[in-house]
């Protein structure tokens, strides 16, 4: 029997439709640095990008399936393209502005490009890349900044306020298969060469309801969210698809990512929510601990993209602020799971919940799998690989070889599953806690010791900024960790005090502790802010650390 239910296409632009009519008053503030915030209204947004697609149509020659990429800053601009482009039936590529640049030229060159929208203060970058960039035909450019710096290097140059000025303020969008390419993010390489995930409007339309569901983000018009995670990150969490949908007011940073400038827009604008990898919150926690802010109007934070200390989470707690511990990746849209306990628990017996990586939605399915490939129990305690299948979770990559799309037997499994590389347990109720991923689990004599364990135990150190484990080859048990450790400021602490500490508070097994140590400056952190534990391991094998050995 079929159903008799109608047939309507889940496409961005009816997003933005419902967004710009329903939620018209809602707004996109973009820090700008100056006394004032520059503040946009839905309704402006959705004419506006009505008037990009046109011009990106009639000007610029733009159509269907064309690639059309940005290397902006969370601002009021980029959530303009982040609706004309898909909408129109174009595909948007975010481009991440911290990749090395030959990264860069290959990304752009893989996916093909045809224009670039540039915010001003990013020319410097792209400038010296564009002779490497034959399919880039036309470049936008928004906000401030020095343009000097394009002549002679670019193709055709248009500035954004003039190319979209007295457009209609509609557009016709086409009615498109919900299959349809919406939207590329290459993976950022933090383990291989970036891949590219493309998403359609199907996957972003529903990954906008399950984020704005109240066992996810629970956003409404009520709340206004700072989205510091980059609109190039994933989507920035599929945060700006999201509040089109319920009229979220949007806070975005720009360039201004720095703890203080983060600290005073909380203060002043008052966010309700927050989305960020633990290094924002690391930085921001130094510095309204040196100078006070009021934080209180952050209720709920986001955190993920990487491993939440318990310490850190313990911090902000004490300042009213409540991060919520999610697991996700560019191949996951990226909401894969999110740490909200469950109901009826009191403080004490939220906290083991909380910590974990938390429970899978009913839009992703979940499944550990053994090193012989059996799939394993729910049960807390048997650890495999996590793989994942879901209407929003990737299930190929953009572009091998041949131009088709490609399933590397390493990311997918035969029956089509995603394997996310990450290693963990999952409990009989549904939380993820992973152990560490594949490549960084540290194989001594045998056995698993996990970096992250050992990682949040220390930075539970009162001295401790940040610490980083990374496995290094070792004769007897074919690797052991190295704990590389930043002291905070004007802090001490020699490593046999670090070592017990890991013992008898971090309640890590004697044979887990590590004996070389090394203190530095600063972890390497990648493009999106994660440890770059590859980096690490090449300063050690390069002989550039300060080892100790204990
Ligand atoms: P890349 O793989 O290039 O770093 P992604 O942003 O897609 O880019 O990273 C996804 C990975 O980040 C996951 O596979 C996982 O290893 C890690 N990650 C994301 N969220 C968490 C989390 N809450 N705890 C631990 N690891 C996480």
């Amino acid at each position: 029997m079929y159903s008799t239910m109608q047939d309507v296409q889940l496409n961005i632009s009816r997003l933005l439709e419902h967004g710009r009519r329903v939620h018209g008053g809602s707004t996109v503030t973009t820090w700008t640095g100056e006394a004032e915030p520059h503040r946009r209204t839905f309704a402006e947004i959705g004419d506006r990008a009505a008037q990009l697609a046109n011009a990106l149509r009639d000007e610029l020659g733009i159509e269907p399936g064309d690639v059309t990429a940005t290397l902006m800053w969370n601002n009021a601009e980029h959530v303009e393209a982040y609706f004309a482009i898909p909408s129109m039936g174009a595909v948007l590529h975010t481009l991440n502005l911290r990749l090395p640049p030959e990264q860069l030229v290959w990304i752009v060159n893989h996916a093909a490009d045809r224009v670039v929208l540039v915010n001003g203060s990013l020319l410097p970058l792209l400038a010296p890349l564009l002779p490497h960039l034959p399919t880039v035909e036309h470049i936008v450019v928004a906000g401030p900044g020095d343009r000097s710096v394009l002549d002679g290097v670019a193709p055709r140059v248009h500035e954004y306020e003039e190319l979209i000025a007295g457009r209609p303020t509609t557009y016709p969008w086409p009615e498109l298969d919900e299959r349809t390419a919406a939207a590329m993010c290459y993976t950022s390489g933090t383990t291989g060469d970036p891949k590219g995930v493309v998403y359609s409007h199907r996957s972003i339309y529903l990954h906008s309801m399950q984020v704005n569901m109240a066992e996810s983000m629970a956003l409404t018009d009520r709340d206004t969210t700072l989205i510091v995670v980059p609109q190039f990150h994933v989507n920035a969490w599929g945060l700006p698809h999201a509040t089109l949908m319920t009229g979220v007011n949007m806070l975005m940073p720009d360039r201004f990512l720095q703890p203080a400038p983060l600290a005073e827009m909380i203060e002043r604008e008052r966010p309700t929510h927050a989305a960020a990898v633990p290094t924002i919150w690391q930085g921001l926690l130094a510095e309204v601990t040196a100078n006070p802010r009021d934080l209180s109007s952050m209720t709920h934070v986001t955190i993920g993209g990487a491993a939440c200390p318990p310490s850190l989470m313990e911090a902000y707690d004490k300042l009213g602020v409540r991060l919520c511990h999610a697991w996700g990746m560019t191949e996951t849209s990226p909401l894969g799971t999110m740490a909200h306990p469950p109901a009826g628990l009191g403080a004490e017996e939220e906290w083991p919940y909380r910590v974990t990586q938390g429970r899978f939605p009913a839009g992703v399915e979940a499944r550990l799998v053994g090193p012989g490939g059996d799939h394993l129990p729910w049960d807390g305690t048997s650890a495999g690989e996590l793989e994942v299948r879901g209407t929003w979770i990737a299930g190929a990559y953009f572009g091998g070889a041949d131009g088709e799309a490609f399933r590397p037997e390493d990311k997918f499994s035969e029956d089509g599953w995603l394997k996310t590389g990450d290693v963990g347990i999952i409990s009989p109720d549904g939380y993820l806690t992973l152990t560490d991923r594949a490549k960084d689990v540290i194989k001594s004599g045998g056995e698993w010791i996990s970096s992250v364990e050992l990682e949040n135990a220390l930075m539970a150190h009162p001295a401790v900024a940040e610490a980083a484990v990374v496995a290094v080859p070792d004769e007897r048990w074919g690797e052991r960790p190295l704990a590389t450790v930043v002291l905070k400021e004007g802090a001490t602490a020699d490593y046999e005090t670090l070592k017990t500490f890991l013992a008898t508070e971090g309640g890590i097994a004697k044979w887990q502790l590590p004996e070389r140590w090394a203190v530095v400056p600063a972890v390497p952190k990648t493009s999106v802010g994660k440890f770059d534990k590859k980096v690490i391991r090449r300063q050690y094998a390069e002989g550039e650390l300060d080892v100790t050995q204990l």
